[in-house]
């Protein structure tokens, strides 16, 4: 639904600390790009610029072949799913889910139609009148993947959205959102420190460390075989 490029994109942030260092990648139409490297090495400062959430010091960053250096996160086409799920406690998951719904001026019927329809395809309908407090951490998870989907975004951009659960959750919801994503056909760019979630989970890996893009390949290319 739309491409990304980075081109010599580059971060040095206000107190000089140099978080990724002229990156250049381009993620094709619908594809799923695994972004991997150890902690600190840029991963979700990259993903931020993508996202609008911070500029590049220099470089461009372009959306759908357009430059996107100044555009605000709101016109991006991108929704984000972070690691913390970031949901609102006071609201019940409907109404979290329906958020960027409302935001946008979709109507009542609409609104709960696509709830209804996202949250079946999560596998959450029964939990729709509860509070974030009261799920298990898989299924605010799927709430944080719900809300961000519902809009049908364009570009879906996660940050380590499986880091918080533990190893069997992990590996169930990987390929659940394998395969949602595919399903919508939407580009995701997923940004992960486990090696095992890039082999399973990617079309191309791009492997970063200290700032600098190591390598750009399918999970063939990169490892080679087993
Ligand atoms: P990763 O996502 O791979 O863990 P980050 O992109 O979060 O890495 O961070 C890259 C580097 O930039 C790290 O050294 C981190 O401490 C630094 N950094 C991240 N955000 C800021 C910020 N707002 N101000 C200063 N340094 C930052
Ligand atoms: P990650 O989980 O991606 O490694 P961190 O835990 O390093 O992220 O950082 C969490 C938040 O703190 C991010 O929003 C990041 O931008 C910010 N941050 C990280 N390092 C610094 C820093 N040295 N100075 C200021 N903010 C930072």
């Amino acid at each position: 639904m739309t491409t990304v490029a980075l081109k010599d994109v580059t971060k040095v942030f206000k107190d000089g600390t140099p978080a990724v260092d002229r990156v250049n990648l381009d993620v094709n139409d619908g594809e799923f790009m695994v972004l991997l490297g150890p902690s600190g090495c840029g991963k979700s400062t990259v993903l931020r610029m993508v996202a609008g959430l911070e500029t590049p010091t220099s470089g461009a960053v372009l959306l759908g072949g357009e430059l996107a250096n100044d555009l605000p996160p709101r016109e991006r086409g991108a929704a984000m799913v972070f690691q913390d799920f970031a949901l609102y406690p006071h609201m019940t998951v409907g109404d979290n889910i329906a958020f960027p719904l409302r935001l946008a001026g979709v109507e009542p019927d609409r609104r709960a139609e696509r709830v209804a329809d996202v949250a079946g395809a999560l596998g959450i309908s029964d939990v729709l009148a509860r509070r974030p407090g009261q799920l298990s951490g898989g299924q605010r998870q799927r709430v944080a993947m719900g809300r961000a989907i519902v809009r049908r975004p364009g570009l879906f951009l996660m940050d380590e959205p499986l880091s918080n659960l533990d190893s069997g959750l992990r590996a169930e919801l990987r390929a659940e959102i394998s395969g949602l994503t595919r399903e919508l056909g939407v580009t995701t760019i997923y940004v992960t420190h486990d090696q095992a979630e890039a082999l399973t989970m990617a079309d191309r890996v791009a492997i970063m460390r200290k700032g600098v893009l190591q390598d750009v390949g399918t999970p063939t290319q990169v490892y080679g075989r087993p």
